[in-house]
């Protein structure tokens, strides 16, 4: 860590990730490594088949310099405008955005610009507005459809039974490049209920599958329940909390009408 990183930090950032962020955040993406090669044992799978994607909501672009100085180079942001802002400041640096969040038809001419993925596809309005921008600027956009597993109202996603029809649809939307299913379990303290909902996706990617064959991964599990999420097959773990500490703004702010944070709080002392 250089100099003018280190003197950087103000007294609120030094409350909320320590004096020395780059080293706090290398050792606990390496715990978390840990625990998903763990999980991976449990299953019989193989641990480098899991990418761990680092989410990055409510860090600040300033704090993000030493998580790209610890090796961090792939960022997961729910909101759009923030990811925007953020990447425009930290342009010098060669990170991967990866937007996790609903997403508003308005907002896709700024995502095109900078996006590496998107996994939270939920409607075809969304993929017609989605290929017309990304033909325009001639390029493709991986993308994970986003399903709604915990019949939760707050939850965004496609309804599962609509999942096929909106599957057979994606050859209509040549510069997406469908890899897979994410959702996001019912948040529960009750792990077989949140189980339910990755086996659920599951079932659901071998059915898509069969329609389209770029449909293979799982984008599935958070800083509370990625292990299980590792056990039903996830390929890829969103985790933010567990890498960057708890954070200030409450879930709901991104789930509406979300759930006491407690329950999917941080995984140290998670109940
Ligand atoms: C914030 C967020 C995560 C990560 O949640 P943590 O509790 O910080 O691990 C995963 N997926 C989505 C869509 C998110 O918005």
């Amino acid at each position: 860590m250089t100099e003018s990183m280190t003197s950087d930090l103000s007294a609120e950032d030094i409350a909320r990730f320590g004096d020395k962020p780059a080293e706090a955040f290398a050792a606990n993406m390496q715990a978390v490594k840990d625990r998903i090669a763990a999980a991976c044992l449990r299953c019989g799978r193989q641990s480098g088949d899991v990418r761990l994607l680092p989410v990055t909501k409510t860090v600040p672009a300033h704090i993000l310099r030493h998580a790209f100085a610890a090796g961090i180079t792939d960022f997961g942001e729910n909101k759009l405008q923030e990811a925007r802002n953020k990447q425009e400041v930290l342009a010098d640096l060669a990170i991967r955005w990866n937007i996790i969040g609903h997403l508003q038809t308005n907002k896709v001419k700024y995502l095109v610009r900078f996006a590496s993925e998107f996994h939270a596809l939920d409607s075809l309005r969304l993929a017609k507005e989605l290929n017309s921008r990304l033909d325009a600027q001639g390029r493709d956009l991986d993308v994970f459809l986003q399903v709604n597993t915990s019949g939760e109202s707050s939850k965004y996603g496609l309804h599962p039974e609509d999942l096929l029809s909106f599957v057979e649809r994606l050859p209509d939307y040549p510069r997406l490049k469908p890899r897979g299913l994410m959702t996001l379990a019912i948040f529960s303290a009750d792990t077989e209920r949140v189980r339910v909902c990755f086996r659920l996706l599951r079932d659901l990617r071998d059915r898509a599958a069969a329609v389209h064959p770029g449909l293979t991964q799982l984008s599935m599990g958070m800083s509370g329940d990625y292990e299980v999420a590792v056990e039903e097959g996830a390929d890829v773990v969103r985790v933010g909390q567990a890498i960057f500490g708890p954070r200030p703004t409450p879930d709901a702010f991104y789930w509406p009408g979300a759930i006491p944070s407690s329950i999917n709080g941080d995984v140290e002392n998670s109940s």
